[in-house]
């Protein structure tokens, strides 16, 4: 019974109106509907339905990176200065948060964790036997953005999943490279949005030819995109030259622009931050090499905004059955004990069968309100149990997804609901 919830207990009430000053679609559904909360510019707290999402989409994450044989840790937020200093970061990473204590000690606020995991690791791997290595984590990353005009989609401290993997060679280090392009398209196709998101060529910085990103169709997002719609390669403007066409054997007129939203990229990072700290290894013949890294990025929260920005309709979200808070949102319509009477039935009905319900249950609230927060709330399945409804002996049941809805009996619906 743990994983459903009367409405009546939740905390958060939906609001007509977000903050005058939040304009992205995101933002304001996932502020008006109660999910996150807003602190300041890019920063927001995650409240009980909101957190439910991120959890999901945490523990699909979770299962995808252990699957490659992923270790999860856990870094720290406050990060050395000697470390940023070694790789030059410092200076030269103009979003850094510095904090600074009374004594006048300095610390970064990790917006990535290079300069803390390759430290880590030296401690531990000396010997090729110890290799290949991957750690990941998901933790709150904080950045100085200036422009947050975008919601969940750019945060001044948001949450990331990130991997780092370690390795003596060039192929092991491109097998799992290829792994986690498949991993990552696992993820996305398990959130809800694989259908809209494309692995694209994207810049690999000054180290390495490209790098991977996985961008999300969108209007709300910040990239834009060629894509070629038969073989589904897409590359991002930021690369698109001659060259790169003809290298990956693509013709402008047949590319279409789009906007997306970066949810995810993979990137080879060869020895750049492994030299700096020295992190090496010895091969079978006692010969010290420089370690080969790649790092793999997911945006947990611009993921989520970005599930709702793609997928919204103009009356509220529209979550995937996978990271939804609720699969069902049960509605008692009306103050009649009969409604109230079979709506509880159904409620422990669902619950015990291992189904996750919003049970609307509060008195007074007319039958457009709880329309409109379903509607805005956006779970799956709305499940109506009103006078009309007990006169046909069922329930309405409607999907999120469509107009129109149909009475069927409770039987038939634990059918349709429990898999
Ligand atoms: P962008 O180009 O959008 O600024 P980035 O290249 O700086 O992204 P990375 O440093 O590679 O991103 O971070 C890995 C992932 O973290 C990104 O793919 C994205 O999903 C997410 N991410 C990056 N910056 C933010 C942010 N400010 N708010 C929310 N998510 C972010
Ligand atoms: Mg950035």
């Amino acid at each position: 019974m743990t994983n459903s919830m009367r409405q009546s207990y939740l905390f958060t009430k939906t609001k007509k109106e977000a903050p005058s000053d939040e304009v992205s679609k995101n933002a304001e559904f996932l502020i008006r509907g109660g999910f996150v909360h807003k602190e300041m510019a890019g920063v927001y707290s995650y409240l009980p339905l909101g957190l439910r999402v991120l959890k999901k989409i945490e523990n699909i994450i979770r299962e995808e990176m252990n699957k490659v044989g992923g270790q999860e840790v856990l870094m720290s937020s406050f990060q050395p200065k000697d470390n940023w200093e070694k790789t030059g970061r410092w200076e030269s990473m103009n979003d850094l948060y510095k904090v600074s204590d009374s004594s006048g000690r300095e610390v970064a606020l990790g917006p990535t964790h290079e300069e803390i995991v390759v430290p880590i690791l030296k401690n531990y791997v000396t010997s090729y036997k110890d290799f290949p290595v991957s750690l990941y984590q998901i933790q709150n990353k904080f950045r100085m953005e200036l422009r947050t005009k975008s919601g969940m989609l750019r945060g001044r401290e948001f949450i990331m999943k990130d991997m780092y993997s370690f390795h003596t060679s060039e192929d092991d280090f491109h097998n799992f490279y290829n792994t986690m392009k498949e991993t990552y398209k696992t993820i996305f196709k398990r959130v809800g949005i694989g259908h809209l998101t494309y692995m694209t060529f994207a810049s690999g910085g000054t180290f390495s030819k490209f790098s991977h990103e996985f961008q999300t169709i969108t209007p709300a997002g910040e990239d834009t995109i060629y894509v070629d719609e038969a073989s589904s390669v897409s590359v991002n403007k930021e690369v698109l030259d001659d060259e790169v066409l003809s290298n990956l054997k693509l013709k402008k007129e047949e590319l279409v622009e789009k906007r997306a939203i970066e949810v995810g990229n993979i990137f080879d990072l060869k020895i750049k931050y492994s030299e700096p700290f020295d992190l090496s290894f010895t091969d079978e013949k006692g010969k010290k090499h420089t370690v080969l890294m790649g790092c793999y990025g997911i945006g947990l929260s611009r993921l989520m905004g970005a599930v709702v920005e793609a997928l919204a309709d103009d009356r509220g979200i529209i979550w995937p059955e996978s990271i939804a808070p609720f699969k069902v949102h049960l509605l008692a319509l009306g103050d009649g004990e009969a409604v109230l009477k079979e709506a509880n039935g159904i409620y422990e009905n669902l619950s015990k069968s291992g189904i996750e319900v919003l049970f609307d249950d509060r008195v007074g609230i007319s039958a457009g309100e709880k329309f409109a927060d379903a509607d805005l709330l956006g779970m799956p399945y709305r499940v109506v149990v009103s006078e009309r409804s007990l006169k046909e002996n069922g329930v309405e049941v409607k999907k999120r997804i469509k107009e129109k809805g149909e009475i069927i009996s409770v039987d038939e619906l634990l059918k349709i609901l429990v898999p």
